[in-house]
């Protein structure tokens, strides 16, 4: 089939690229120049695992990019995949969808049937509000030339390319059963777990032990789908964390604790990982976007408003559990190990490290930071935040107070922190491991004074 990808962010390069690689043709649209060159030369516009193999895999072949978006005339299926940002009043700011909803329209051919699925995370309606536009636009009739469709997607960041091959489920939302059979035929080889042969396809997305379930339902029900995910899932964790304060409080062992409760199967192991909270580009506005619209609905969400409360709260704990160790803070000199919400990703959008950061600054700290691939988007989206930025880890390391582990990258659990406690400036130097990720007790033999959320 033929398909445009409009955005090629972390959706909608992973999205093309895997498309392509199933056998489709495919062109990726983006406003950005130096994305779309990127892609024309092979190489991934986002820093995110495999997907440099993969895009390298089908460049020029099966995949193309522009910066127009002409390919729309004769695709038979246009993936909505750009940001949608939260707005002034904290709901889901609608420009870019609206944006492109606009030129496809202008590109709508009256001589097929072309259909429109929305990736983008956006709030119920906008199905009904992108069909409506296209109508105005391109004088064409849903239903006879073309058919909007919800489509949310799932991936995670660190695992988009085993994520895009292997979902757990594929949510289709469209009271129409062409387009649902597109949508099908797209889809096909993940629906059969047919991924032999696939150029690029990474070891962690085969063998195909499981196929996603198939689930359609309709366009409102779908849009809302994946906001109830991304809500419970912040809720989940935000509960986590709330324990791991407990836990503290009570000296029992968060991790214990998490590894009884994850194994009823009623409630699962995942996200039950206590950390300094959820941050990033996604549960932020997400959780935002559902609160402003149920209060405006008069249906406000009250546990997601707690969540978010929780959240906020936990990210300042890190801040306070430092300040407990170091007394007076002017002057400290903090090392910072993270500055993504997560390893094995550059999107530095809305972390929990610039909250952090800033709280220490604010309170007279001078930070030095590090990360393996987020600085350049953290500095661009906290231009005023004081940071010395370290080209390695141990320029975080070297002569601070107090560090900080915020992402487990497995580079920073690798590293030497033996040699580590020793560039530090105290004798018994403090680190707070906000992902219980390091060995607390050799950490302690080699001269740390280490410290976890909610471990004893
Ligand atoms: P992103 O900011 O990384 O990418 C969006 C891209 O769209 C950018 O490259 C931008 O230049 C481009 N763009 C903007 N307006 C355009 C236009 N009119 N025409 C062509 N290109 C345009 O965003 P993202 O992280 O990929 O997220 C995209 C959507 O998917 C959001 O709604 C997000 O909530 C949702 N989502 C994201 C993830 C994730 O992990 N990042 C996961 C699931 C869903």
């Amino acid at each position: 089939m033929n398909v445009v990808c409009i955005g090629a962010g972390y959706v909608g390069s992973v999205t093309a690229a895997a498309f392509a690689a199933i056998g489709h043709t495919v062109t990726i649209v983006d406003v950005d120049p130096v994305k779309v060159e990127a892609i024309r030369r092979g190489e991934s516009p986002i820093f995110e695992p495999g997907l440099q193999e993969l895009i390298r895999a089908v460049s020029g072949s099966r995949l193309f990019a522009e910066d127009d978006y002409r390919r729309a005339e004769d695709a038979d299926a246009v993936f909505i995949c750009v940001g949608t940002p939260s707005g002034a009043d904290h709901t889901a700011d609608l420009t870019y969808v609206k944006e492109a909803a606009l030129r496809i329209g202008e590109r709508l051919n009256a001589g097929r049937y072309t259909v429109i699925a929305i990736k983008s995370t956006v709030p119920v309606g906008t199905s009904e509000l992108v069909a409506a536009m296209l109508e105005e636009v391109s004088g064409l009739r849903r239903g006879r030339e073309f058919e909007v469709v919800s489509n949310p997607e799932f991936l995670r960041e660190g695992y988009a390319v085993a994520d895009v091959f292997r979902p757990d489920r594929i949510v289709i939302g469209t009271a129409s059963d062409r387009a649902e059979a597109v949508m099908r035929t797209l889809y096909e080889p993940l629906l059969a777990g047919r991924l032999d042969g696939v150029p690029g396809l990474p070891a962690s997305a085969a063998p195909v032990t499981k196929t996603p379930v198939w689930h359609r339902t309709d366009p409102a029900s779908s849009e809302l789908i994946k906001y109830a995910s991304n809500a419970f899932l912040a809720v989940k964790i935000s509960y986590i964390n709330e324990i791991a304060r407990l836990c503290d409080a009570l000296g029992a062992n968060v991790k214990e604790v998490a590894a009884g409760m994850g194994l009823d199967e009623r409630i699962g192991s995942k996200f039950l990982q206590a950390s300094s909270g959820w941050s990033g580009s996604c549960f932020p506005k997400d959780t935002a976007e559902l609160l402003a619209t149920s209060r405006k609905y008069g249906s406000e969400l009250k546990l997601v408003a707690a969540a978010v409360e929780a959240n906020a709260d936990m990210h300042l704990y890190c801040v306070r559990k430092v300040q407990a160790r170091l007394k007076a803070m002017p002057g400290r000199r903090i090392g910072v190990l993270g500055l993504t919400f997560k390893a094995n990703t550059d999107d530095a959008r809305q972390t929990q490290a610039s909250v952090i950061l800033r709280r220490l600054a604010a309170m007279g700290c001078r930070i030095q930071a590090h990360d393996p691939q987020g600085m350049p988007m953290f500095r661009k989206m906290n231009p005023d935040l004081p940071v010395q930025y370290a080209g390695h880890p141990m320029e975080a390391v070297k002569g601070a107070d107090a560090l900080i582990l915020l992402t487990d990258w497995a580079s920073y659990l690798e590293m030497d922190w033996r040699h580590a406690a020793k560039a530090m400036r105290s004798k018994r130097p403090y680190v707070l491991d906000t992902r219980n990720a390091l060995p607390g007790a050799k950490l302690r033999e080699w001269g740390w004074d280490y410290e976890g959320l909610g471990i004893p």
